[in-house]
């Protein structure tokens, strides 16, 4: 019987040109899609277990799809974009990373858990761009495994999605490179951040490192790309003071503007230890980001417990923009052109010139594997 390996090696093409390169005469290849940059003997995965060399060829994961969903926009999660549309998420297999705490670890871990069963769906990008438009998605995005280890098949995606006039987006660990970043550079319009850390230390037990991430945030908010960032705050690993404090002064040298989430993390996977996170974790959190000079800074995860800090506010007055209540828009009060109607401050964001209303107020139908299905098999 196949095994999943069988499967996935099946389900391949080469490697964009600019993503890696060969090292020596022995055939090995120097992988670029992320910060690992795996030098990868002839006959070998990298870290990721879905990027192999063959013959001194990289060969990446296509034509696949482990798990599409439809969803608000506000739960990948992303406040300062395209309020109240629909964002249609899809993932392959595989991660650069070993989160112990991971809450997408059926699909993330599929190549290093036998626990993680998450079987790939055949898929074309015309297909599932054509599935999201009937939707009513008008945002894209790559998520649940990490994007950047799969990005040639998500640009490919991303070419029919601008095609049928939609927006792309990526929510991943932030692991890159200049290379993927210059790669992915035409086609992605938003971009989260998850920046679990900001100690060294606590990245290497995840199986990275904090200086490609921190490079990477710095670089995508210098290409201009609409950047969020995310901190799940796990009590005892990553929510002392002083890493706090570190994080979001970094994270507002690079531009007070952004977006940081700090959500509420619970036990997951194989971290069981710690206990879920309270509100007054999150509340303590978002003390310290606003001291460091942030603009905008939401507690997440815990809807009707964190008092307002689910609401946008202007940054310059303090009026009431967005207000929401987990996922769901309740007041939505910026003009056409994104600026506050109280004291005319830019909101830093992406805004539609008009709010379409609150998504999830229509009906709203999450889409079923089956129709999928049906839609691949049409073809
Ligand atoms: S994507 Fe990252 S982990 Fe995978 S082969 Fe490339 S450099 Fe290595």
């Amino acid at each position: 019987m196949a095994t999943l390996r069988d499967i996935l090696d099946e389900r391949v093409r080469e490697a964009d040109r600019s993503l890696y390169h060969v090292i020596d005469d022995r055939k090995r290849v120097r992988c670029y899609a992320c910060g690992h940059r795996c030098p990868i003997p002839d006959g070998q995965p990298g870290v990721c277990k879905v990027r192999f060399n063959r013959g001194g060829k990289l060969y990446v994961p296509w034509g696949y799809v482990a798990g599409e969903q439809c969803d608000p926009i506000e739960k990948k999660p992303f406040f300062h974009a395209y309020p109240g549309s629909l964002a249609y998420s899809f993932g392959m297999l595989g991660c650069d990373l070993h989160c112990s705490y991971c809450q997408n670890w059926v699909t993330s871990q599929a190549l290093r858990d036998p626990n993680a069963i998450s079987p790939p769906l055949k898929a074309d990008p015309e297909a599932l761009v054509r599935d999201a438009v009937a939707q009513g998605a008008r945002v894209l995005v790559s998520t649940y495994n990490e994007p950047l280890i799969t990005s040639e098949w998500a640009v490919s995606i991303f070419r029919a999605a601008k095609n049928a006039g939609l927006i792309a987006g990526l929510v991943s660990n932030g692991n890159g490179t200049p290379q993927v970043l210059d790669y992915l550079r035409p086609w992605v319009d938003l971009y989260k951040v998850d920046l679990k850390s900001f100690d060294d230390h606590h990245y290497r037990q995840l199986g990275g490192r904090l200086q490609p991430i921190l490079d990477t945030i710095r670089r995508l908010h210098a290409m201009g790309i609409w950047l969020e960032i995310v901190t799940l705050l796990i009590p005892g690993f990553n929510d002392s003071e002083d890493e706090l404090r570190r994080l979001t002064e970094f994270v507002c040298g690079v531009s007070p503007d952004i977006p940081w989430h700090v959500t509420a993390f619970h036990q997951d996977y194989r971290m069981t230890s710690p206990e879920d996170t309270r509100p007054e974790d999150l509340l303590r959190a978002v003390a310290i980001g606003r001291e460091a000079g942030l603009r905008h800074v939401y507690a997440g995860n815990l809807p009707g417990q964190v008092g307002n800090l689910e609401d946008t506010h202007c940054g310059q007055c303090g009026e009431l923009l967005i207000q929401r209540y987990g996922y769901r828009i309740q007041g939505y009060r910026l003009t056409p052109d994104g600026n506050c109607p109280a004291c005319q401050a830019s909101i830093p964001g992406r805004w539609s010139r008009q709010f379409d209303g609150q998504i999830t107020a229509r009906p709203f139908l999450p889409p079923r594997k089956a129709q999928l299905v049906r839609i691949l098999s049409r073809r």
